[in-house]
């Protein structure tokens, strides 16, 4: 299909016109069952009464009055999150790249205030933290090494998981390390623990910022609230955008108070903060600590990734890899994207973070029907 759109991916003709839970609909009625969720995003699934309700009441009352000026979602969430993160204060962005662009302005201006000017964020091979320069260079994605030159400087890459080879990479220019708790784009390829909680100590050991990227681990998808907490600790900095807001554009940077030096006029935006977006995030922050409802996410996790394991046996697939209700399964061939458009074709959803790897990332509500119903028809496609 030819449209006036800039031609940034390649789309299938259909058209999505509206959605309930699990189940998206085109405009002939056709049902597919979403195990993308906007890219982790749909947390609640789709037409989640508690967000529509919180949506709809906020845009009758107030939907902007200026990031300059406060207002009560705003408060609301801020004084939620802090406390829920463990972090004294937060940002609001409209969007993970967002985000980390502020992650990286903080921790730069912390090492000029506090470390002889050092700017070097250590960051990861094959991580990923968004689209904007400075992001696109944080990111260790195949390929974007040669994009948009000149790139910005001071992000050196270590492999992911390499704890000695992330020491040897501290230099006097050194502030901070940079780290996705799972990475998510690369195909979700999780840490550990014992990852997470080295670079805490590695990075404390040497004076220097841990920054968090929780953007697609954050808000309960790895069965935590926050990715972090499997390995009980706080970094210095996090950063959180997709499921934030249940489908809306909401992001948010979290520091611990000391590293809070943005003096006013370094950081803002137009729409950060808006009542309407922290309405909806604190929607969304509300079901998400409801008692019991991120057991659902573990066990629902735990529920997928085995029945991923049994289909992968009688086909002779891989590993499942991944934490909650972000999971991937290793097809051992470069067929994913093969298999994600024939998934499309049979009524699914599925994404193909790379050419030999199907990721799945259903809202945190999935029932273990629609998990059953996802792997009948998946194994339908691969058979
Ligand atoms: C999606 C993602 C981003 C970028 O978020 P956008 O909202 O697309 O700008 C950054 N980091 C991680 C880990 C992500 O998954």
């Amino acid at each position: 299909m030819h449209t006036s759109l800039m031609d940034i991916t390649a789309r299938p003709s259909i058209i999505f016109v509206h959605g309930e839970g699990a189940w998206l609909y085109d405009g002939a009625g056709r049902a597919y069952l979403d195990f993308i969720q906007g890219w982790a995003v749909n947390c609640l699934g789709h037409a989640a009464p508690p967000l529509v309700a919180a949506i709809t009441a906020q845009a009758g009352k107030l939907i902007n009055v200026s990031p300059a000026f406060y207002n009560q979602p705003m408060l609301d969430l801020a004084a939620a999150l802090t406390e829920g993160a463990g972090l004294e204060r937060i940002f609001f962005a409209n969007s993970g790249a967002e985000a980390n662009e502020g992650a990286i302005k903080l921790a730069r201006k912390w090492g000029q205030l506090h470390r002889h000017g050092a700017f070097e964020i250590i960051t990861m091979a094959h991580g990923f933290h968004g689209r904007t320069l400075a992001t696109m260079s944080a990111s260790g994605k195949d390929g974007w090494d040669q994009l948009f030159e000149p790139k910005v400087q001071g992000f050196p890459k270590v492999p992911f998981g390499d704890l000695a080879a992330t020491e040897a990479a501290i230099n006097p220019n050194t502030v901070a390390v940079m780290v996705e708790p799972v990475q998510g784009e690369a195909g979700v390829i999780d840490g550990g623990d014992a990852y997470m909680g080295g670079l805490r100590a590695l990075t404390e050991a040497h004076g220097i910022l841990l920054i968090a990227d929780e953007i697609q681990t954050g808000m309960g998808r790895t069965g935590k609230m926050f990715a972090c907490e499997h390995a009980a600790i706080t970094p210095d900095i996090m950063t959180l955008g997709k499921g934030m807001g249940g489908g809306v554009p909401l992001a948010a940077l979290l520091a611990r108070e000391d590293v809070c030096c943005f003096e006013h006029g370094d950081q803002g935006g137009t729409f950060n903060g808006n009542p309407l977006m922290t309405a909806a995030g604190l929607a969304v922050w509300n079901e998400l600590s409801r008692p019991g409802f991120l057991d659902h996410v573990m066990t629902a996790g735990d529920y997928l990734s085995q029945g991923l394991e049994t289909l992968s046996a009688r086909h002779g697939f891989g590993a499942v890899r991944g934490r909650g209700l972000l999971r991937a399964l290793d097809l051992k061939a470069d067929i994913a994207g093969t298999a994600a458009a024939a998934a499309l074709e049979a009524g699914l959803l599925l994404n193909a973070p790379r050419p030999d790897s199907l990721r799945f990332m259903p809202a945190l509500n999935v029932s273990h029907g629609e998990i059953d119903r996802m792997l009948d028809i998946l194994d339908g496609v691969v058979s």
